[in-house]
């Protein structure tokens, strides 16, 4: 991976580029930003640039092919072991980088997750942040930068990232995976700029999947409660997905409202369903819409609190169909 191979964030590949250009490389870098958009790529192509042979990245070296094969014996990945990042970790990867670095020029560590890292180990890790050895460089990722110890923040120069525009991902996604423009949309303004959700496992519950919740979801009548409950039950047994299904739900509903207010069906997440928003939009009113979008807010509140996901579901979808 070098930098032009990675899509968009030209601002941070310019800056990134300089730095190494100007041999003026921070000790520790903080990548911030949404989970999928790129950091962990951008940090391999720092990487690559940083101990390839001719300092291009080139992509033929033994360096670069080293850091594309994770076998680079300088460059080192710390990621959450279970739930978190421990200090056990971070004091190996501390003595790592206290050796010379053995074939590159500087020993690189990139730590995914930073915000993962529980108190002993960021306050582990400050030690080296305070004490740059100039042979080190640290590259941290964190779509949570607010869970990052601030001194831990303080200590980085920070660098954020933001989603990828919802029109450069449909493009990629057009060329890359063949799907039609109608998909490409779709997956585009689901997938929130991550290019990760939109290529990966998802792609089938933003297409398919999403059709068959959303026909479930408006056949429904206050009137009988079995079909409510039923859905309900389907919805839960998704664990994992639950929160993706929420956004699926919730643009849904966000359509209708737009639609009600004038916007133009090109605008709208679902357009495949146009003619389903046109026959459903005069069941419904500001009022009644907002209520719903309500309702699956409360429904995300109550899943972060761990509440019975069956339970919340039953709440939900009672209040949807009302
Ligand atoms: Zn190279």
């Amino acid at each position: 991976m070098t930098f032009s191979q990675i899509l968009g964030h030209d601002r941070q590949k310019d800056i990134l580029r300089r730095a190494i250009d100007s041999g003026r490389l921070a000790h520790a870098y903080l990548f911030e930003g949404p989970e999928g958009v790129g950091k962990r790529l951008m940090a391999l192509a720092l990487a690559r640039a940083v101990m390839c042979k001719d300092g291009t990245g080139c992509g033929v070296c033994s360096a670069c092919r080293k850091v594309d094969h994770n076998n680079h014996p300088d460059l080192h990945l710390l990621e959450p072991d279970g739930k978190t990042i421990k200090i056990e970790q971070v004091r190996s990867i501390q003595k790592e980088l206290s050796f010379r670095p053995l074939e590159a020029p500087k020993k690189i560590c990139l730590i995914d997750s930073a915000d993962r890292m529980n108190q002993a180990a960021g306050n582990a890790l400050l030690k080296t942040l305070e004490e740059p050895s100039g042979e080190a460089l640290l590259i941290l990722l964190t779509a949570h930068p607010e869970s990052v110890l601030s001194t831990i923040r303080s200590r980085c120069q920070r660098l954020p990232f933001a989603r990828l525009p919802q029109g450069m991902l449909k493009g990629v996604l057009l060329e890359q995976l063949g799907v039609d423009e109608t998909q490409g949309h779709i997956l585009a303004a689901l997938s929130e700029g991550s290019f990760k959700k939109a290529l990966g496992k998802d792609r089938d519950l933003y297409l398919e999947r999403r059709r068959e919740i959303l026909k479930a979801l408006t056949a429904l009548s206050p009137r009988s409660v079995l079909p409510i409950f039923e859905l309900a039950q389907s919805l839960a047994d998704e664990k994992e997905r639950l929160p993706d299904i929420l956004d699926i739900i919730q643009a849904f509903y966000r359509d209708l409202l737009l639609y009600q207010h004038g916007r133009a069906e090109s605008d709208l997440v679902n357009i495949d369903l146009a003619d389903k928003i046109r026959r459903i939009a005069p069941r419904e009113n500001t009022a009644t819409l907002l209520r719903k979008l309500e309702a699956i807010a409360a429904s995300r509140r109550q899943l972060d609190r761990n509440v019975n996901r069956q339970l919340a579901m039953e709440v939900l979808i009672l209040r949807l169909a009302a």
